[in-house]
């Protein structure tokens, strides 16, 4: 069993000497044991699943419960990642849709959330799932409606960042709320990190311990890298299946990665930044992609690592589909490639690609379209792209 959930609290403490040096060190430390003055009982342990189980993205937690917020403790675990985008949220315990939130109307501060009340009598609520003015299909498992009776486990909904989260580290904020408990707060709920923690050390993960009920779309059969519109004998299932395992890709949607749809220069150079590792960079350079855009991140790194030089006008043309040759320029870019002629009859000297085509040729990585054409205006899709990095970067 794969399990990536990471226990541990990480103090970054970074040192600047002259605006020279800046040194970061990340030190694990264990979580606090609870303080035993406080509350007789708000830190026990509950018997419930880990809500969240997806061995091809990693997700982490800590002991938040006491993070400062607007009106005092956080009093919630939070779980999530960078790429925890779309991750399967499942029931920690069995009960009943008490609250669905967001589809009558826009969701509330918080954002799309579920909220259950369990058969243990407590109150579990799961926020932040989707995003905010996004489609409640993205938030909520469908069939999940209030008065819906849902199994230990089940599939609820999709980890997000509506309301107020950070659209950075989409994360399941989780509360439990028990009448019989008071927090040293003086509000009536339990510190989900030490059930959490307890549920993680005996494997109680959704879809690996439990047998779920009929009907769950939990037990439907594997499909390469966890996406759905993937085939298992895809032509490019293997590339897939190594970007998405590469952090590279987290799909174009929940357990979507959309394979037949062309790759646009902002996702190229997301891809690029994730394979080579490079920090975002900010974009005050490129005048039309501005700081919010999706891909803005990736296209900073990019174009200040010199890989893509953007138009001439230094401009970044974002929406633009990549071109076969294109993408060669810039693979050939990120992995320093000496030029080489092109070995193909439809890619004449005077394509400013050639070299690159003729490169990444010569490396393995772009092979012919057959019949000796490397076909250099075609728009490649995100299928053909999983192939290409894969090769590009030894994923496997
Ligand atoms: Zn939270």
């Amino acid at each position: 069993v794969l399990c990536r959930h990471q226990v541990t609290r990480t103090v970054l403490a970074a040192l600047a000497t002259l605006g020279l040096l800046a040194a970061a060190i990340a030190v694990a430390v264990l979580p606090a044991q609870p303080a035993a003055a406080q509350s007789a009982n708000y830190q026990q342990v509950v018997d419930l699943t880990f809500p969240v189980h997806d061995p091809n993205r990693l997700t982490s937690y800590s002991d938040d419960y006491y993070g400062s917020r607007a009106r005092g403790d956080h009093g919630a675990t939070d779980i999530g990642g960078p790429n925890a985008y779309g991750v399967r949220v499942h029931a920690a315990v069995a009960g009943t849709v008490t609250s669905i939130q967001g589809l009558d109307g826009p969701p509330p501060g918080w954002g799309y959330a579920i909220r259950i009340r369990g058969v243990d009598g407590r109150d579990y609520n799961y926020l932040h799932l989707g995003r905010q003015n996004g489609p409640p299909s993205e938030a909520y498992a469908s069939g999940i409606q209030r008065g819906s009776t849902v199994q230990r486990g089940q599939h609820i909904g999709y980890i997000g960042h509506s309301g107020n989260a950070s659209a950075s580290w989409p994360h399941l904020h989780l509360e439990i709320i028990d009448s019989s408990v008071t927090d040293r707060q003086g509000t009536n709920r339990i510190n989900p990190f030490y059930s959490l923690r307890a549920a993680e050390s005996r494997g109680d993960l959704p879809g690996t311990v439990r047998a779920l009920p009929g009907g769950s779309d939990d037990v439907a059969p594997e499909r390469p890298g966890g996406f759905s519109d993937v085939a298992p004998g895809h032509p490019h299932a293997a590339g897939i299946v190594a970007i998405s395992k590469g952090k590279i890709t987290e799909g174009c949607r929940p357990a979507n990665y959309c394979p037949e749809r062309t790759v646009d220069r902002g996702q190229m150079a997301t891809f690029l930044s994730r394979a080579l590792g490079l920090a975002a960079a900010n974009v005050s350079s490129v005048p039309d992609v501005a700081n919010d855009h999706p891909h803005a991140p990736g296209i900073g790194a990019v174009t200040l690592a010199g890989i893509a030089s953007g138009k001439g006008d230094g401009r970044f043309d974002p929406a633009a589909p990549v071109r076969r040759d294109q993408m060669a320029t810039f693979l050939a870019k990120a992995l320093d490639l000496d030029p080489k002629p092109a070995p193909f009859a439809d890619v004449t000297a005077d394509n400013v690609h050639a070299g690159a085509i003729g490169a990444v040729a010569a490396e393995g990585i772009a092979l012919g379209t057959g019949g000796n054409a490397y076909d250099p205006a075609a728009p490649v899709s995100r299928a053909q792209m999983a192939t290409f990095l894969a090769r590009a970067f030894d994923l496997a």
